[in-house]
């Protein structure tokens, strides 16, 4: 199990990168998102994209990350520019179970103590999508993308235009 623990999403603000946040975690392999905040219309966006392009990914929000880090029974991974270097620490990850934390503006220092690792995807301020994209590639040794997720719709690699598989309909547009 694969979670992404997405902290202090503001509705109001961050409504763009915290889809951005779910949408990597799901598309690089994770089977959910927690996000901190409650924010109905971040669920039913995220619900509307796997309605349409499948996978068991789920969604929830207003979840409490102090209790959630704290109940999680496999590897807490916090990810901060501060933090111990990825390629030190991959090799070291051993649980299946997997936490991948996330903040947004400053994350409380609690954080840092409450998870098993803090660990840095280069030392530079970046951002919490590409840290979650690198670290997920790098974690699954670059496969994630190669998954086949079934759902409604298909996109065919194309060079030029766009091929979508449409199953409800039975044929590409
Ligand atoms: N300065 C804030 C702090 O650490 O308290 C973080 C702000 S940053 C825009 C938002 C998130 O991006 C961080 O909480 C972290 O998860 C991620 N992030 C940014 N740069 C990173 C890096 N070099 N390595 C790992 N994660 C990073």
């Amino acid at each position: 199990m694969l979670v992404v623990l997405r902290l202090g999403h503001r509705p109001s603000r961050d409504q763009r990168v915290t889809t951005h946040v779910a949408l990597t975690a799901r598309a690089l392999g994770a089977d959910a998102v927690w996000v901190s905040t409650e924010d109905e219309s971040l669920e039913k966006t995220i619900s509307g994209v796997v309605e349409r392009f499948g996978g068991k990914f789920n969604i929830k929000t207003g979840v409490n990350w102090r209790n959630a880090i704290k109940a999680w029974k496999g590897e807490v991974v916090h990810l901060t520019m501060y933090g111990e270097s990825l390629s030190k620490a991959l090799p070291t990850i051993k649980s299946k179970d997997l936490m991948i934390v996330v903040g947004a503006e400053k994350v409380p220092r609690e954080v840092y103590d409450l998870a098993g690792r803090n660990i840095s995807v280069g030392n530079q301020p970046h951002s919490e999508v590409a840290a979650l994209a690198i670290f997920l590639d790098r974690y699954m040794r670059g496969k994630s993308l190669e998954k086949n997720i079934r759902g409604r719709l298909t996109i065919v690699p194309n060079p030029r235009g766009k091929t979508v598989i449409d199953r409800s309909k039975g044929k590409a547009r």
